[in-house]
């Protein structure tokens, strides 16, 4: 069998090897077959990553925001330009289906480049009169920024970091995921490609370790994690030392309501959506379904019959629905949640068995499981899976599930269905979490801010709000009188 190919770092636009020369194997999660064999930063490249950065940012701080856009904006077409080999690759490292990665993966990193690179033009500060003068406010750029992404969304978590820093005039050093590193160089790359300069976006591939390098480096300024909420917490201890600015980007058990007014062919298409769309992997799905006891027997139908219909499959065939999950390891970490759930006394109605899929010997598939719940307590509608497990819950009346729906650390997302629109806004005011989506799940236009409430994050992402969590704002006081001095 011949060699998989080598991926190095990428560092002032240029592949470097790791000081080290230490190397980790990235596979497809779909075959178990090695895809590359990848550089691994230590501290000391990070340190090179971070001064690259630093000697570059100075400069891209000063030029217009208009310049700095134009660049993003090439980007995003380059981006665009590249859609089958990005979809591909990301198919590839991911074992998302080929069917979802152009649009989920590709188009919305290219959005989000696109969005920012208007943005970068219209920064603005504030004027005001005060007694004596008068001030105005600098947005201005933190400096050098970490990012260390996830593996459920490589790509357009490499975007959503980057493309907001870049705007505000900042450098960014980025740290994909260990299982998942191949989008971010690829797209590196095109950044270059585009005429992005050398030292604005590094890419440093490695496992916690090297995101620790991240977190802990004097030079790094701010850090955009997008994580599990034990890394989150780890990862603002560590950026404490030098009280790093920090984005948390983190899980989630979200709520999705349905109340007996709604259109059940919506509900039910919005809850497979919000579990079964790339494997159950999203932060924000909404794995806690409560129904109303009035149309829960109709809506368990209509879900076990549209989710025997979903084709799990090989992720690089245009008709698969369920790829493969990210490695065997996460697998297992979904079946035991199935198991503990039954034992737990919760029904499970179809699906959460372990999948053989024709062409992929090595592939780590699960059926999509659905499991009647009707106790609040149990595991499997506590605990964030990741996987395509499905809860649903019975309730009788408003007050009652927005409590429940509420009872959790977590506040990451929720969905309300009804036809009653008043309801709808009451209950997206009640629910407290940072996404709410009133008869439709999972939808993340990039005009959106996006992120958590409670444990389930810092700070928001997309949207004007991101930028404001790129920059820091300085306060110009200039005198209109003298200085009246005491003494
Ligand atoms: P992890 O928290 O395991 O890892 C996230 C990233 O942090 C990885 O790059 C990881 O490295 C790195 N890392 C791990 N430990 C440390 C550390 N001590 N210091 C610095 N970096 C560290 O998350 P997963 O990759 O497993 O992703 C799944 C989680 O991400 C879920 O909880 C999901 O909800 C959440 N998520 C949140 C989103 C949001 O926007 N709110 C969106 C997508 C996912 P490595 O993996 O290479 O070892």
């Amino acid at each position: 069998m011949s060699r998989p190919p080598e991926r190095l770092l990428w560092i002032d636009n240029t592949w470097v090897d790791a000081r080290q020369g230490r190397r980790f194997t990235t596979t497809n999660p779909a075959t178990g077959e090695p895809l590359a064999e990848v550089a691994e930063a230590d501290a000391s490249d990070v340190d090179a990553a971070v001064r690259s950065a630093r000697a570059a940012q100075a400069d891209w701080a000063a030029r217009p925001g208009v310049e700095r856009g134009r660049i993003l904006a090439a980007a995003a077409a380059a981006v665009r330009a590249h859609r089958d080999e990005l979809a591909r690759l990301e198919c590839l490292d991911g074992g998302k289906p080929i069917a979802e990665t152009p649009e989920a993966d590709v188009d919305s990193a290219a959005d989000c480049l696109e969005y920012f690179a208007g943005q970068a033009g219209s920064l603005q500060g504030e004027y005001q009169d005060v007694a004596g003068g008068f001030f105005y406010t600098r947005p201005e750029p933190l400096g050098i920024c970490g990012g260390i992404g996830a593996w459920n969304y490589p790509l357009q978590i490499a975007a959503w970091k980057s493309a907001p820093a870049l705007a505000a005039g900042n450098a960014m050093v980025f740290k994909p995921a260990e299982l998942t590193p191949l989008s971010a160089l690829r797209f590196a790359e095109i950044l270059a490609e585009a005429g992005l300069p050398a030292g604005l976006f590094n890419v440093v591939q490695g496992a916690a370790e090297t995101g620790q390098a991240l977190t802990r480096h004097p030079g790094i300024d701010k850090i955009s994690l997008t994580g599990e909420v034990a890394t989150g917490k780890a990862v603002m201890r560590d950026a404490a030392d030098t009280l790093k600015a920090v984005t948390m980007e983190l899980g989630g058990k979200s709520p999705l309501i349905v109340f007996d007014d709604a259109s059940l062919d919506d509900a039910v298409s919005g809850a497979l959506l919000g579990n079964f769309y790339t494997q159950g992997e999203i932060c924000t799905n909404g794995t806690r379904v409560y129904v109303h006891e009035a149309v829960i027997e109709a809506f368990i139908d209509r879900v076990l019959t549209r989710t025997r219909g979903l084709t799990i499959g090989d992720p690089a065939d245009p008709d698969t629905d369920i790829g493969a999950l990210i490695s065997p390891a996460h697998r297992d970490h979904v079946l035991e949640y199935i198991r503990r759930g039954e034992a737990e006394g919760a029904q499970r109605l179809i699906g959460g068995e372990a999948v053989t899929v024709a062409g992929c010997p090595g592939g780590a598939f699960v059926s999509p499981a659905v499991f009647r719940v009707e106790n609040d307590d149990c595991v499997i509608a506590r605990e964030e899976i990741f996987g395509p497990v499905m809860t649903i819950l019975p309730f009788r009346d408003e007050a009652e599930v927005i409590r429940r729906a509420n009872d959790t650390p977590y506040g990451l997302a929720g969905g309300v269905f009804t036809r009653d629109l008043s309801r709808g806004h009451r209950v997206a005011a009640a629910l407290q979490a940072g996404v709410i989506w009133i008869n439709h799940y999972n939808l993340t236009p990039i005009e959106m801010p996006f992120g958590g409430m409670r444990q389930s994050g810092i700070g928001r992402e997309n949207s004007r709000r991101a930028l404001d969590h790129y920059t820091q704002l300085k306060s110009v006081f200039v005198a209109s009188t003298g200085v009246d001095a005491p003494y």
